[in-house]
């Protein structure tokens, strides 16, 4: 399946996928859109990053248009369950940005912001609701939604649904849908308690896999600076000089570092927002259509409130703090190289993180290429010695510890896979192929 055109969509579906510049469907999109156009129920393995969204979309869209109703009024006709708000957001945007040249109605529902919005776009009728379970429960306690004529139902992420305790939820939103409908079950895995779920919602599924983005994408090209505490901020600075770091993710691991770092940057004249959870939701959507739009050029973002942002074209994910998990190191630099683009993740490691590298490294079974030749590399920092702040006396400590051979990560070292220049500069940075969502 090399062009969408072979694809049985509807002729302003297919124009709206071409303005937003995809020529070739995505694995999932060239297995799954056929049998959803005829109706066919959908196990789908594969996770954000996929391609995912205009699997389900298109053929969605396409089928509300097919088969129109003969009534005017609107009824909702296509439910996304997805497990967060900033998901929830960026399906919506998907519908709109793919049905542009239809007439459905996609609105969003979710917690975390006044409900007296959301009430009102309710009222004036909708086609395609995207939600989040807990506020979707509560519209339907309140009878402001009906899903009695419900014909197409997305499970979105089911994993994390779990995960997130939403099962419940999830549950209680199933057994009050229609029964003649059809289902469509996405999870980035398949545990015991998720396939269960999937084999009492789904009749007769076509089954497809894709290989998952959370192994960390080939495409990405990783590096880490050992720096001293101290000379992270300007070395930061330095990074962001460079206009190349065209759309860039700096990742900490406090909500307040977050903020400090982008109120130093702003300061610098470098134009930069943060997203945490101690922001209000209005507050966060404003900083990541602002990312998205390219007034702001970098967000600064805890590894929570990152959790699902897929804005097209991220050139670089800059790690100021490392994860102390290693699958968030996977998951933040995943951020980039997103739909065939390349993107490159650069880590700052200072002594205290040492520990921290090795593990993320122990995990991905990849030694991450260093970048000695900058005048802020510190020996200190890559032995593991704790610098600055706390003083002379601790600072040897955990370099002794190391050298009695208590975990000795050095050792565990491999070399990189691949072997390219890793200096933080002179990138050509990565390709910005897809605009809009
Ligand atoms: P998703 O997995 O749905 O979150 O999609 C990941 C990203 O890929 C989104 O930013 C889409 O805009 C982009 N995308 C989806 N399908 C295609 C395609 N066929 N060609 C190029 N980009 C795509």
């Amino acid at each position: 399946m090399n062009c969408f055109s072979e694809l049985p969509l509807a002729e302003p579906i297919l124009k709206a996928v071409s303005a937003e510049g995809y020529t070739t469907p995505t694995p999932i999109q060239a297995k799954s859109i056929t049998h959803l156009v005829e109706g066919r129920d959908l196990l789908g393995c594969a996770q954000t990053g996929t391609g995912k969204t205009a699997a389900f979309a298109l053929p969605i869209l396409h089928r509300l248009d097919a088969f129109p109703l003969a009534s005017k009024r609107r009824v909702i006709r296509a439910l996304v369950l997805t497990p967060t708000r900033e998901l929830a957001a960026q399906i919506v945007e998907s519908f709109r940005t793919y049905g542009k040249n239809l007439p459905f109605r996609t609105i969003a529902v979710y917690g975390g912001v006044g409900r007296g919005g959301q009430a009102q776009k309710l009222m004036a009728g909708v086609d395609i609701l995207v939600a989040t379970p807990g506020r979707l429960l509560d519209f339907m306690n309140t009878g402001e939604i009906d899903l009695k004529s419900l014909e197409i139902f997305v499970l979105d992420e089911a994993d994390r649904m779990l995960d997130m305790g939403f099962i419940h939820d999830v549950r209680r939103v199933i057994s009050a849908l229609p029964k003649k409908r059809q289902s469509l079950f996405f999870s980035a895995t398949m545990p015991k308690a998720v396939a269960e779920l999937a084999s009492g919602l789904l009749a007769d599924p076509v089954k497809v896999e894709v290989a998952p983005q959370a192994t960390p994408a080939e495409r990405i090209r990783q590096s880490v600076l050992f720096v001293d505490k101290n000379s992270k901020d300007s070395l930061l600075e330095e990074i962001l000089r460079d206009q190349r770091f065209e759309r860039v993710l700096v990742f900490t691991r406090t909500k307040h570092r977050a903020d400090r770092v982008a109120r130093k940057l702003s300061k610098l004249n470098i134009p930069a927002d943060a997203i945490h959870g101690n922001k209000a939701q209005n507050a966060r959507t404003r900083a990541l259509a602002a990312f998205r739009n390219g007034d702001v050029r970098v967000l600064v973002a805890t590894d929570i409130a990152a959790r699902g942002i897929d804005i097209d074209g991220i050139t670089h994910v800059i790690n100021y703090e490392l994860p102390n998990e290693p699958e968030s190191y996977v998951h933040r630099i995943g951020r980039t190289a997103r739909a065939g683009n390349d993107g490159r993740a650069i880590s700052f490691c200072s002594g205290d993180e040492r520990d921290y590298l090795a593990s993320i490294e122990k995990t991905m079974r990849l030694g991450i290429k260093v970048v000695r030749n900058h005048p802020c590399h510190s020996e200190e920092a890559e032995r593991g010695m704790v610098d600055g702040e706390d003083g002379g006396e601790t600072r040897k400590r955990k370099a002794a510890d190391r050298q009695a051979g208590d975990s000795a990560p050095r050792k565990e070292r491999r070399e990189p896979r691949q072997s390219r220049p890793a200096a933080p500069r002179g990138t050509s940075g990565g390709r910005r192929r897809h605009q809009g969502r």
